[in-house]
């Protein structure tokens, strides 16, 4: 297992462990030219993806902000959610409650 570490627009959001063989992610918003979200982890090369921030939109129908993809070939696929640091699980299901209310 390695460390990894959230951060949200360069601050500390969340903290555990990954399996070893997972890579560093950054999110790349194609809006603003931001790098902002990281995820870090200890010892691995990074791989760099674009996804919206939630200044500037969404992923398909994810709310603003949301770093859930659906993509099983990068860093947050399902198998992955296990791994997510508690303040990461909560801050999504923040975005999608919240999101679900603004539709009702
Ligand atoms: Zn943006």
């Amino acid at each position: 297992m390695a460390q990894v570490k959230h951060f949200l627009r360069g601050v500390l959001l969340g903290e555990g462990l990954v399996p070893s063989d997972t890579r560093s992610l950054a999110l790349f918003c194609p809006g603003c030219g931001e790098v902002w979200y990281t995820i870090s982890v200890a010892g691995s090369l990074w791989s760099v993806t674009s996804h919206w921030c939630g200044d500037c939109g969404s992923e398909w129908d994810m709310p603003p902000g949301s770093i859930a993809q659906t993509d099983p070939a990068l860093v947050l696929s399902a198998n992955y959610i296990a791994y997510l640091p508690p303040a990461v699980v909560r801050r999504e299901l923040e975005l999608h409650l919240n999101a679900a209310e603004k539709e009702s």
